[in-house]
């Protein structure tokens, strides 16, 4: 469910006419529905509300400053996965005591930062990551609470490179391991063992892999009472998948249906860490129709966002629907196969392949659906292009709310050493 509808053949995201915004601001653009967004954090809340589990919005998928602070408002914490994540976390006015902070690879920098902030856990993925923050917690004089990310091994049924709960992945802990390190945790003398973590990928349109997951989970769990270990949080990640195309990704009623028995069972506190469910289809990308080329084998519909503005296609073959802004009145009949491509100087600049859309003409807009997760936040100035803006709508009217680039933001860093001058 989402508010980008049309209405009178025109689409609107909630009370706003998208065209319009085009007339003030230039393409292409990102365009977030605060209502989908608040819907998306609410029913997931709704769904879990017999044990009130800890919601926090994981920030990779959509770090905007206003996403960040409308979910924080709405009572969600934050998902981080880097000392910027945490600046921005704490910018958008999060309570460190509703951060968690996973990967692979902290430096001993952000280690440092985020212990001194007392955050409410570390993910820790590895034991020299938990040494890690033994020491800097022993050097700063605090204690760091840690939740350990164990590695199920558990096949998730997505895209091979959002699959993170194998354990020819790079994420987490396996159980023995973790076992040990539970067992021998008085050496950490400066860690508060608080929780278990698991995240076993993305866009996972069944509750299955879950379930066997966090089945696993609580036979660990059964098997570390038994040592009278006291962990109080069972955080079971994020990973629920949305509609792109014909997927029917289970709902969150449907999915805690599933798990909350199981979840019940274990007396933790539970955490969940979704992006892509509650930012993924509150976003779109709105983008121009430069030119319509046609050559002896295809029909290309050449607009001007590039795979710098949205990496998805690129990167995964993913699917996004593509609408046009105004649609007309044989908007039933399809034409002949398109490419919808960008800008970029490579062939895997592209949005849609062998895809039949509505005609459309040059100077046309349209918009790319679904773009609100790893959109934005996988953006890049490759071919020095602008990074877009982002405009987000609440009711019936928009606001900017990050500034598309400026050709000074391409150069401000850049340092022409004294020999060259
Ligand atoms: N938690 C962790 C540890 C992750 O790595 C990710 C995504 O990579 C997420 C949560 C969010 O995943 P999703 O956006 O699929 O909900």
């Amino acid at each position: 469910m989402h508010e980008f509808k049309y209405k009178n053949n025109q689409l609107y995201c909630e009370a706003v006419r998208i065209a319009d915004i085009t007339q003030k601001v230039s393409t292409p653009f990102y365009l977030y529905s605060y209502a989908t967004l608040l819907d998306h954090y609410r029913k997931l809340v709704k769904a879990f509300s017999s044990i009130k589990p800890l919601v926090c919005y994981s920030m990779k998928a959509n770090s905007n400053l206003s996403i960040c602070r409308a979910l924080v408002k709405a009572g969600s914490g934050l998902d981080i996965v880097s000392g910027g994540e945490l600046y921005k976390a704490l910018l958008a006015g999060c309570s460190p005591k509703k951060i968690v902070y996973a990967s692979v690879g902290k430096t001993e920098e952000e280690i440092r930062r985020a212990v001194a902030r007392e955050i409410l856990f570390f993910n820790v993925e590895s034991l020299p990551e938990l040494e890690l923050i033994n020491k800097v917690a022993k050097d700063i004089g605090k204690a760091a609470s840690v939740a350990l990310r164990i590695n199920p091994d558990v096949e998730p049924g997505t895209h091979t490179y959002i699959t993170t709960g194998k354990l020819t992945n790079k994420f987490g802990i396996d159980f023995d391991a973790a076992y040990k390190i539970i067992q021998n945790r008085a050496k950490f003398s400066s860690l508060n063992f608080k929780g278990l973590h698991i995240h076993i990928g993305s866009q996972i349109i069944q509750a299955g892999p879950y379930v066997l997951a966090i089945k696993k989970m609580a036979s660990f769990i059964t098997k570390l009472k038994k040592e009278l270990i006291g962990i109080e949080y069972l955080n079971i990640g994020g990973g629920l998948g949305i509609i792109y195309a014909q997927e029917k990704p289970q709902t969150a009623e449907e999915f805690s249906r599933k798990v909350l028995p199981i979840l019940k069972n274990t007396g933790l506190k539970i955490i969940l860490e979704p992006g892509r469910f509650i930012v993924g289809n509150a976003g779109i990308l709105v983008t121009k129709v430069l030119y319509l080329k046609k050559t002896p084998l295809k029909n290309f519909v050449i607009v001007d966002a590039g795979m710098n503005d949205l990496i998805r296609p690129s990167l995964y073959g993913a699917y996004h629907e593509i609408l046009p802004l105004r649609r007309t009145q044989d908007a039933g009949r399809r034409t002949n196969k398109v490419d919808v491509v960008g800008p970029i100087c490579e062939s895997g600049d592209f949005f849609a392949k062998d895809r039949r859309l509505p005609e459309v003409k040059e100077g046309d807009y349209l918009s790319i659906m679904g773009a609100g997760a790893y959109g934005f936040s996988m953006a890049s100035n490759y071919n020095c292009r602008l990074k877009p803006a982002e405009v987000m709508v609440k009711g019936d009217k928009f606001y900017i709310v990050r500034k598309r680039d400026s050709y000074l933001d391409l150069v401000r860093k850049d340092i022409i050493p004294g020999f060259l001058k």
